[in-house]
Formats: structure tokens, C-alpha cells, sequence
């Protein structure tokens, strides 16, 4: 029976401790007491590692070991290196996974540590939950960035939420900085600077309501979705795409489908299946444990 501590970072820490592909003893949040507007955006790099580093350690029975411990992040991280991260800034560059490791044999723990991509947390996660571990998993997670994960791990830096989605040379909100990005639209701090009078919340309300400019960008919203999804299709094959994330929501499922049929043409293409999950961190706390097991990336 293999037992784990998986770790999510997003704007905030959240861990558990899974046995066998189960959370035992639920998710706890880490620092307890965090203000929850701010979120983790001002912590420093090093303050951010202590914080994981805590969260592991106090998830370990006393008296016992664990096989591995996984700790997914937002950004692009390749071999235990933050090469990019634009929603926590403060973590570019840094050597995560070594940081992470050094901070746990300062508290006494030995232990096989892997660090992944947040929405690679989730594919996985949703792999492991649903037995489809010999399968793959695609899924885009709509939260305060736009991440897209996939299981099995496939080295790469699978960035689609920055997927060129329109050539409107006005699509410029990206984090990135980059044209054009699904996050661009999509993404939460897009979304304010697009609707400088209105919170994103706000937006798709009035859009329910009958405003013309909400609801033609949330048609915009949807559109792009599906695009990032059309071109997944195109390239990897068609297969299950799961959506789901802080914001999902707002997602209406008949709309994606609609837009994918005008955009999925070829028909050894047409048999993909697209489900929305309802948002829920046990699926990359689990998804960072039980990956932890078989990668080891540091
Ligand atoms: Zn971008």
C-alpha cells in the first residue's frame, strides 16, 4: 500500500495525505490563516517553499515514513526548474524541486520528491480517481489562469492557456504579455483589465441578463475554449477532455460542444468526449501524490 503527501500551490497551499489513490483524513490549507485576498502573490520565493515545506511535514504520521511527496505549481516547471510562472512571478528561475528538497532534510525528511505543472496535477488526479491510470487524460483547469494538463506526463512545455486563440490584434490582455492567448480572454486578471468597470463575476451576470457587450464576450469566452480544444484535437487526437477549475461555472457545457462541432470537421477526429468536473483540490492534491510515485523529475 503506497502512501504519499501531494501538495497544491495555487493561491494558496493545499495538502493531503493519500493512501492508494484515497485522501485520508481530508485537505488541510497552509498557512491557516492566510488573508485571502492577496493570496500567495507577495510571498517571497523562500517563504513560499517553508510554507510546502511545513505542509509536508506536519501530513506525515508521526512515527512513519511516506514513499514519496508531490508538490504541483502554477507555471512551467521542468526538472524541478520554475522556468516561467506569470501568475506567482516571484518563482521564476528557481530551483523548486532542490529548494524543496534541501527544506525537508532540514526537517528530518528523506524523501522522493517530484514537482509538476498544477493542471498536470489534475490530469493525473482525475486519472487516478476514475481508474484510468493506462489512459490518457487531457484537462483544462479555468481558474485565475488558464492551465492545461495532461496525463501521462509527456516532457513538454504544454502551455495551453497560451495557445494562440484569435489574430484580433487587440487581444493583448495576457499575463504573458503575449497576442492573441486563450488566456488572454479567458484568464481572471484578462478579464479586469478588458472590463475595467466590472468584476469578471459581474461580467457573465450581466451577459445572463441581456447586456450586449457581456454577452458577446462571453460567447468570445466560450469560442476561444473551444478553439484551444479544436487544436488539442487536431493535434494529439481526439479523446476525453475534462474542464474544470475555481471558475468552471461559468462554463456552459452545450455552448463548448456547439462551437466544436462548427470547429472538428474530419470524422476520425469527431469521437472526442468533453465533461466538465465540478472544481475540487483533492483531484491535483491527489493527482501530485500519486504521480510523485512514478515520476521522479528533481
Ligand atoms: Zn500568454
Amino acid at each position: 500500500m503506497s502512501k504519499t503527501v501531494g501538495a497544491v500551490m495555487t493561491t494558496r497551499v493545499v495538502a493531503g495525505l493519500i493512501e492508494d489513490h484515497k485522501l485520508q483524513g481530508g485537505l488541510r490549507e497552509f498557512p491557516e490563516n492566510i488573508d485571502d485576498t492577496n493570496g500567495l502573490i507577495e510571498v517571497p520565493a523562500e517563504s513560499l517553499c517553508d510554507i510546502i515545506c511545513d505542509a509536508i511535514a506536519s501530513l506525515i504520521p508521526a512515527g512513519s515514513t511516506i514513499d514519496a511527496a508531490g508538490v504541483a505549481m502554477p507555471g512551467y516547471v521542468h526538472q524541478g526548474v520554475m522556468l516561467d510562472a506569470p501568475n506567482l512571478p516571484q518563482l521564476k528561475g528557481e530551483q523548486v524541486c532542490s529548494n524543496l528538497s534541501a527544506g525537508l532534510k532540514r526537517r528530518g525528511i528523506d524523501v522522493k520528491l517530484a514537482v509538476f505543472n498544477d493542471a498536470d496535477a489534475v490530469a493525473a488526479g482525475i486519472a487516478a480517481t476514475r481508474g484510468q491510470m493506462n489512459r490518457q487524460v487531457r484537462v483544462w483547469t479555468i481558474g485565475n489562469g488558464i492551465g492545461f494538463g495532461r496525463y501521462p506526463y509527456t516532457e513538454g512545455p504544454w502551455e495551453g492557456g497560451h495557445m494562440v486563440v484569435t489574430l484580433d490584434p487587440k487581444e493583448n490582455y495576457c499575463g504573458c504579455g503575449g497576442r492573441g492567448h486563450l488566456e488572454g480572454i479567458m484568464g481572471h486578471r484578462a478579464m479586469r483589465l478588458r472590463f475595467l468597470d466590472m468584476e469578471p463575476d459581474e461580467v457573465f451576470a450581466a451577459a445572463k441578463k441581456g447586456d450586449k457587450r457581456c454577452a458577446d464576450f462571453v460567447e468570445r469566452w466560450h469560442c476561444a475554449l473551444a478553439a484551444a480544444t479544436a487544436s488539442q484535437i487536431h493535434l494529439e487526437g481526439p479523446g476525453r477532455f475534462y474542464y474544470t477549475g475555481r471558475d468552471i461555472e461559468r462554463l456552459e457545457l452545450p455552448r463548448l460542444k456547439q462551437h466544436l462541432w462548427e470547429m472538428v470537421k474530419m470524422s476520425p477526429l469527431q469521437n472526442y468526449m468533453v465533461e466538465v468536473l465540478p472544481d475540487d483540490d483533492s483531484l491535483a492534491v491527489i493527482g501530485a501524490g500519486v504521480a510523485a510515485l512514478i515520476e521522479s523529475k528533481c
